[in-house]
């Protein structure tokens, strides 16, 4: 309902748009922060330009190069009901997919097109649940928070502490993920990135579209709506273009994605035409289509290259934030524990010195603290329940299991 009373303001052209609207909001919620933030606007016709100098090969070559690039990620679920309260296996099976995804080994290549799988390509980028919040402390990567907002995730205040949401991390330095109730049949959106970031930078995700388990629904079970919503992240759009959604006249400034008419949903069946001049027909099965999750297969590398341009251009904070250290690899060398996954009891070993040890739940609760030496001490743990726990120190973490 509040959607409709803002396409009324806004025009005929977005209420166009608004029948698009399902899957996928980025086109709405990126007019809506036009609307409303002047400086964001600016840069976001600069990152117009630079698609389209893009389109004609003007720009450097450094931003074809192949480095793995690391990007700190923080989810912010926000839950109304206790079941949108997310488990950290479904988070952890999210980013596991965008890691399969931006590095082209979904194993599911054969059912691509062969005129179109050669195009597809490893974006080299690599996501982090962060390990340091932005005061530096010890952190999952994961905040929690109940509102009674509904629909909260379509209301521009998931970004707000003081309205019911959760204030993001610092934007340069964290890929922001607001996980939480979105109006209709929206699964997701994220904000284009702007040479002047939106205060709301980030993406926001329906719970029953965010991972592989839990809550999901098919058939947006596959992880696939939120590999879609980054790549919005990082600049790229819709194949048909800009809002239009029904004509072949606006583009995607990438010449290695057909021209197509509008959004395929489900399973299309190759070829399937939609434009004159097409050879090959709609690349439907793009991540940045609207397909079944099982149906979105691929990034091309013009896609790719502008991704990897963005992040150097507008995103480059990303690679100098301190959210993830990595540090488990240095755990290995200072804490040690056994067996693990556990049972009743639990042998902790440091190799330097003494040190507290402070065992937290998923949901970041304390459970305990144990003082363990600088050799092999027993702990009891019989009063944990059965799950996944983290166990930190001064310089370490460890996940442990207790089953
Ligand atoms: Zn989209
Ligand atoms: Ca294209």
């Amino acid at each position: 309902m509040k959607k409709r009373l803002i396409f009324v303001t806004i025009g005929v052209l977005v209420l166009i748009g608004s029948v698009h609207s399902q899957r996928c909001d980025t086109e709405n919620e990126t007019f809506r922060a036009i609307q409303s933030e002047h400086a964001y606007t600016k840069g976001l016709f600069e990152l117009d330009s630079l698609a389209e100098a893009f389109e004609t090969w003007t720009l450097e070559s450094s931003a074809r190069g192949d480095t793995i690039m690391f990007i700190p990620v923080v989810v912010h679920v926000i839950y109304r009901h206790d079941v949108q309260n997310i488990s950290y296996d479904q988070i952890k099976s999210q980013i596991d997919v965008l890691n399969r995804d931006f590095n082209w080994a979904g194993g599911d290549h054969g059912k691509i097109p062969e005129v179109f799988r050669s195009l597809g390509q490893a974006c080299r980028i690599q996501f982090r649940l962060a390990d340091r919040d932005p005061h530096g402390n010890f952190t999952h990567g994961i905040t929690r928070k109940q509102t009674d907002i509904e629909d909260i995730g379509s209301q521009a205040i998931y970004h707000r502490s003081s309205k019911g949401g959760t204030d993001p991390w610092s934007q340069p330095h964290y890929l922001n993920i607001w996980v939480c109730e979105l109006e209709g049949n929206a699964l997701g959106f994220s904000i284009l990135p702007s040479n002047n970031m939106s205060e709301r930078d980030g993406v926001v995700m329906d719970p029953n579209a965010f991972g592989t388990t839990g809550t999901v629904r098919p058939p947006y079970n596959g992880g696939r709506t939120l590999v879609h919503e980054v790549g919005h992240y990082l600049g790229l759009r819709h194949p048909w273009g800009k809002g239009d959604g029904g004509g072949c006249s606006t583009t995607d400034h990438m010449s290695d994605t057909p021209k197509q008419e509008k959004e395929n949903f489900g399973c299309e069946t190759f070829p399937h035409f939609s434009c004159g001049g097409q050879t090959d027909g709609d690349m439907f099965m793009n991540f940045m289509d609207y397909a079944n999750d099982s149906c979105m297969l691929l990034f091309t590398k013009q896609q790719v290259q502008f991704m990897r341009l963005v992040l150097r251009r507008n995103r480059a904070a990303l690679f100098h934030s301190d959210g993830y250290t990595g540090l488990s690899k240095m755990n290995e060398r200072s804490l040690r524990i056994y067996p693990n996954p556990a049972n009743d009891r639990l042998q902790i070993e440091f190799l330097h010195h003494d040190q507290l040890v402070n065992v937290w739940s998923v949901e970041g609760k304390l459970m305990k603290v144990l003082r363990a030496s600088a050799s092999i001490t027993e702990f009891d743990i019989s009063n944990l329940e059965s799950g996944m726990y983290f166990l930190e120190s001064e310089d370490s973490h460890l996940k442990l299991m207790v089953q």
